[in-house]
């Protein structure tokens, strides 16, 4: 997130750069391929806290444009609340589409729309 040099050319970057000014290749374009994984149940949260953290997930993922998020929710009540919300987040087509992670019921892995 701090990175502010372009991934291609190594240009310095101003905070309003969208794209870099001298090759033109976007800010976040590496995102595209990664996964941007975050833990929202493993630090004493509320089902509100981690409600709020899902958001602030989804919204990061949105504006860096990362291909997938993955979003850790352990086993527990937590697991229950993010599934309807991720529900409500593909309805508002916010998320393409969303999936437990294989192997492993403790995770979810969120498909991000692709970017234009
Ligand atoms: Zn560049």
């Amino acid at each position: 997130m701090a990175d502010d040099s372009c991934t291609n050319c190594g240009m310095l970057l101003n905070p309003e750069n969208t794209n870099c000014p001298k090759c033109d290749e976007h800010r976040y374009a590496k995102n595209r391929k990664l996964t941007l994984s975050i833990d929202i149940a493993h630090a004493r949260q509320t089902l509100a806290q981690a409600e709020q953290q899902l958001d602030q997930a989804i919204e990061q993922a949105m504006t860096e444009q990362f291909g997938n998020l993955k979003i850790i929710v352990g086993r527990g009540l937590i697991r229950d609340e993010i599934h309807r919300s991720l529900d409500a987040a593909q309805w508002q087509n916010r998320i393409r589409d969303y999936q437990p992670e294989k192997y492993n019921q403790g995770a979810y892995v969120i498909q991000m729309h692709p970017c234009t």
